[in-house]
Formats: C-alpha cells, structure tokens, sequence
C-alpha cells in the first residue's frame, strides 16, 4: 500500500526502485520532471506519464518489462504537454500516445526550437545534456476533449479533463482502486507551475479531486498523498488572487504586482537556495497569469454593474 514520504526530491538523477499502490499499479518518485505510473490490465500495460531524462525514461521502461515480462505497452497517457510529462514518449514506442485535444496543438508546436531549448535547459549538467541528441517529438494519437475511458481487461481508467494547470491538464482516475494521477494541480510543498494556468479551473479541479473519493493521489511530481494535501495548494492560489486584486484595484501595474509580491508568495513553501531565482521567476510568470484573469474579472464585473467606464489599463505584456 502507499506509504507516505516526507521528503520532497526535486533534481534527483537516480535510477531508484518502484513502488506499487494496489495490485498492479506502480509509480515511480526518483525521476526528475514527473512521478510517472504504469498501469497492468490482462491486455497490456497502460502508462501515465514518462520520465524527461532519457536515462531515467529507459530505466522505467526497463522496470515495468522486468515486473510485467512480455506485455505490450497499450497507451502512454499525458496528464499534460509538458516536457516533464511528454518529451520521454519515444521510449515507450509502439505505443498509442493518448492526452487532451489541446496536448495535440501545443505538441505539434514543438519545432527544433523547443529541443534547443529543453537541451540549454541541461547545459550545467553535461551528462544530462549528451542524452538529448536525438528528440522525438510523440503527440498523441488519440486524444479527447472532455471526458474518455479505457477499459481494457478487468481495469476501467477514467480521463477527466480539468484544466487549470494548462488547456490540457487532465486526470487519471482508477475508480476501483481509488487511485488518482492528478498531474500539476496538486503540487505538494513546492509552489504551482502557473505560467500557463487558469485559477478558477485549477481550483474547481482541487474540488473534483477532494469530491471524487480517492484513497490515493499520485501527484505529477514527488510522492503520493492523500486528499487533504489539495488545501494547501487551493490556500495559495486564492492568496495569490486576493493580493493580486488588491494591487489591481490600487492601480498598480503588473509589473508592479510582480516584484511586489514574488517575496509574499515565496513564503508559502520551501525553496532550496539553488532553485531560488528559478522558482522566483516562475512565480513572477504565475502572477502575470493571474493578473489578467484578475483584470478580466473586474472589467466584466464592472460592465456588469453598468459603471459605464471602461477603465483604461495600460496593457505591459510580455
Ligand atoms: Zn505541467
């Protein structure tokens, strides 16, 4: 059964051992980019989420053949488009890739650009580097736009669209075992990735998640947990939204709201010293976010109430 681990493992290179949830359902938290899950079904082996680093990639698919020996890999589902979750499906192939419509769109979008990016990302980390010389972009085959499930065997897996985190984060809900893969929506003692959220989404997806029953989560990234682990994210996403209001209604700029508040939110959880500019900036994205969800609310709230003014906020976008 699931055990739970204190120790949040952030720029882990091991190559460490699986753990398995409920029978047949195994997830493993020493890669970097994701906590991914494999899936046994009488027909094959159904996967969410692979690893970024290709050594990591190879050595999890190596585990799931060593515990599963001759068992086709059915579906590899992504949770999002995200490097961290995606850029390791070519070393699941033949596999029929299976993610959200818009997974698809943003995937297609990954031109040799991207890979230059994703390999400077490593250029401090040379070892690590070397391994990306070949990048094969794997968008889905398959992909949904609301709701799917697969049933393959004995084992019934749900998809559940919820947004949030991106367009195209989603859930992987086992019913039976009570088990949920919830992506980034649930970020357990590190701050939320939310360059690319939508906060009204990700907290209705906190919800779902609370309402769904689960016994278990397996969240994108670090170990599992259990339901209660959603409240401190839900804490600070509505934290954010209130302080990024108030500087919106004192008309304060988003640039302003960025360096204003980047030290208030860097609070909520803990940052080791190397990642500090890095989860800095990342808040700074989080909180530009934020600020035109914000600016959209009260613009059409203002309409709403008919004011008749339309506030005319310079827009510094970037
Ligand atoms: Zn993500």
């Amino acid at each position: 059964m699931a055990r739970r681990k204190s120790t949040v493992q952030i720029g882990v290179t091991g190559l460490g051992k699986r753990e398995e949830l409920a029978d047949g359902v195994f997830i493993n938290t020493h890669y970097r980019g994701c906590t991914p899950g494999a899936i046994y079904t009488e027909e094959g082996i159904v996967l969410v989420d692979a690893p970024l680093i290709p050594q990591q990639a190879m050595d999890w698919r190596e585990q799931i053949e060593e515990e599963f020996p001759g068992q086709p890999f059915l579906y590899m589902i992504n949770t999002d488009h995200h490097r961290g979750h995606a850029l390791g499906n070519q070393y699941f192939l033949p596999v029929t890739v299976v993610a959200h419509e818009r997974a698809h769109k943003e995937m297609s979008g990954y031109t040799e650009n991207f890979k230059d990016r994703v390999r400077n990302s490593f250029k401090r980390e040379p070892d690590i580097q070397a391994q990306f010389g070949d990048i094969i972009i794997v968008p889905p085959d398959i992909t949904f736009t609301n709701r799917a499930k697969i049933i393959r065997g004995s084992r019934e897996i749900d998809l559940i669209f919820v947004g949030g985190h991106t367009p195209a984060t989603s859930l992987v809900w086992l019913p039976e075992e009570e088990i949920c893969f919830v992506g980034d929506i649930l970020w357990v003692d590190q701050h939320p990735y939310m360059a690319q959220g939508n906060t009204l989404e990700w907290l209705a997806a906190l919800e779902l998640i609370r309402d769904l029953g689960a016994k278990v989560l397996v969240p994108g990234h670090g170990p599992v947990c259990e339901p209660d682990a959603t409240h401190r994210v839900a804490e600070y996403i509505v934290f954010m939204r209130g302080r990024v209001r108030d500087y919106y209604r004192e008309g304060k700029t988003k640039n302003e709201a960025k360096s204003g508040l980047v030290s208030e939110m860097v609070e909520w959880f803990p940052v080791p010293p190397e990642r500090k500019a890095k989860i800095e900036s990342q808040i700074k994205s989080g909180i530009n976010r934020v600020y035109r969800e914000i600016q959209r609310e009260e613009e059409e709230a203002a309409t709403a109430a008919e004011t008749g003014d339309d506030d005319d906020n310079d827009g510094d976008d970037d």
